[in-house]
């Protein structure tokens, strides 16, 4: 078995460890802990260039001196209770008491003069600083010192307006300056083209880029000039919208996205213009765009099992997308940015009920639900939209399916009834697309799917650990110790994406080329890659059963 070698920087100083892929994961963790000099209780983050976080497993890809991963300790034991005024106690500073003989200082300089002299104020300044610092700093505000994790006593929201996963001010206000700057630019044709390819690899733009590319797809689509949005205030709508994604390893700005690029994409491959009308697809767009908003993180089984301020909020209705929709509006409520001030009150009512209608339906939950209603409608394959009699056709069909017998009926009496039943399957179209818009990573190429992965399982972990330190229960496909990158894509590329997009393939087979036949040569490379690992575990067995028999042991090395 081959040596691996990783570099990595930790506290600002360079490292290396060497490791072989049949180590196991608590040996490999063991060495990073020891380079850390973290205690047994600590928990360890590696994060790659990108920013993006590594799973600490011998699997981890070997790197060179140039891309030295990045080790950090980010917390320490949860069950350990940190009541808040104690946060400088943990890293050896009593605030508290620096606070209270400043107080005592305070009144008696107050006393002697009348007035603070400007070195007091100076003082009290700092110390209100040092206190926000304190409390932004990762290491300690990850999980949050803003919440009680003491195993069942109390149950406070993990949902909560002070978390540290939230973006500062300050950082969305430098984007939002630069994305200004850059809307002054025209985009050019050559991005515009490759904006619309479900190709697009959004690791090479930046945060502000991204924003000057949602905007360029509401100018493209005549968004602009067909709904009467004005352009400051569809920027500060923009704002935010970003200001509302949280810095969470998934469900971020980015997922926000590219969600809405492959919406945007569907929108141009499948024509939607000629089958839907202007305002479904404004819908379609916004609701892509927010269908994520103030995600923490943690999904709703947790919030359920953890009882959260949202899970009680939304009585345990998917309590993430009732959030994600309600700050959608929250944010369009104010005048400022609200893009659709100028609708009429009637197209504003089908843009609200649409984007509800939509941003509840990503709710996995609701998956098989929605296909299978889905599937029951989609019945007439070749359907032309614009077709008088394929749409008596449709009638018929969706009446059967409907389960109301009307075709007997003459066709004055069944018009109506035509009305309605469209109106439920293109709702229904909406909802899939947006969902097939929403998983559809695995569509992309390998090198834009896969970090895309690793953050999705790195969410997953996250909540898992928590899970476990809170005595909740935690579902296998997030459990760090019985997942893999090749056993979670297997299950859920087969049973939830493939049947989801063959649905739609079925309408419109024009994405089979480019949506479908991406997503099984995933499958493929998943299936192959399980097979493999599952090879190598056998060797590794057999050779261990050897060791054991010889007393081999393999010792890590590390060095500096
Ligand atoms: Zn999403």
């Amino acid at each position: 078995m081959a040596t691996k070698v990783v570099y990595f920087i930790v506290d600002g100083q360079n490292e290396q460890a060497e490791f072989r892929s049949d180590d196991s994961r608590e040996d490999l963790k063991e060495t990073f802990r020891a380079a850390a000099e973290a205690g047994p209780d600590d928990i360890l983050k590696l994060y790659n260039k990108k920013g993006n976080l590594l799973n600490i497993s011998p699997k981890l890809a070997e790197n060179t001196p140039d891309t030295r991963y990045t080790l950090e300790v980010v917390a320490t034991h949860c069950n350990v209770y940190f009541p808040e005024p104690h946060i400088g106690a943990q890293i050896g500073v009593d605030i508290s008491m620096i606070e209270s003989r400043l107080g005592q200082l305070e009144t008696r300089v107050y006393v002697d003069n009348g007035e603070l002299p400007t070195m007091v104020k100076d003082l009290k300044l700092k110390v209100e600083e040092f206190k926000e610092k304190l409390e932004s700093v990762d290491h300690l505000s990850w999980l949050g010192l803003t919440k009680d994790i003491s195993c069942g006593t109390s149950l406070k929201p993990f949902w909560d307006k002070t978390q540290s996963h939230r973006k500062t001010e300050q950082h969305s206000k430098i984007v939002f300056d630069k994305f200004k700057k850059m809307s002054c630019v025209q985009v050019t044709d050559e991005v515009r083209e490759y904006l619309r390819k479900p190709t697009f690899d959004n690791w090479q733009w930046d945060d502000s880029e991204m924003l000057v590319l949602l905007r360029q797809m509401y100018l493209d689509l005549g968004f602009i000039s067909k709904f009467n949005i004005e352009m400051p205030v569809l920027h500060q709508w923009l704002y935010e919208v970003y200001k509302n994604y949280n810095n969470v390893p998934f469900h971020n700005f980015k997922h926000c996205f590219m969600v809405t690029q492959m919406m945007y994409g569907l929108t141009w491959l499948i024509d939607t213009p000629s089958l839907l009308d202007d305002l479904d697809i404004l819908i379609l767009i916004t609701s892509a765009i927010c269908h994520d908003l103030d995600h923490p993180g943690y999904n709703n089984a947790y919030q359920v099992n953890a009882k959260t301020e949202l899970a009680l909020r939304y009585n345990d209705i998917s309590p993430l997308e009732n959030h994600h929709c309600s700050v959608a509006f929250e944010i369009l409520e104010k005048h400022h940015c609200n893009i659709f001030r100028n609708l009429p009150k009637e197209q504003y009512r089908k843009v609200r009920e649409g984007m509800i209608r939509c941003i509840l339906g990503t709710d996995m939950a609701k998956h098989n639900e929605i296909l299978s209603s889905f599937s029951a409608i989609n019945n007439t394959s070749k359907f032309d939209f614009q077709n008088k009699e394929h749409k008596s056709l449709m009638m018929i069909i969706m009446m059967k399916v409907s389960d109301i017998s009307n075709e007997a009926r003459p066709m004055d009496v069944a018009e109506p009834w035509l009305d309605c039943l469209l109106m439920e399957f293109f709702n229904q179209l909406l909802m899939i697309l947006i969902k097939v818009a929403d998983i559809s990573n695995e569509c992309r190429p390998m090198d834009v799917a896969e970090p895309w992965l690793e953050c999705l399982l790195q969410e997953f972990f996250n909540q898992s650990d928590v899970e476990k330190l809170e005595g909740l229960p935690v579902a296998p496909f997030m459990d760090r110790e019985k997942v893999n990158k090749s056993s979670s894509q297997i299950g859920f590329i087969k049973y939830a994406l493939l049947p989801l997009f063959e649905s739609l393939g079925e309408l419109f087979p024009v994405i089979e080329a480019d949506i479908i036949q991406p997503v099984r040569t995933a499958l493929d490379y998943y299936t192959d890659m399980h097979k493999a690992l599952e090879e190598e575990k056998k060797k590794r067995d057999s050779v261990g059963d050897l060791s054991k028999q010889n007393g081999i042991t393999q010792p890590n090395h590390i060095s500096t």
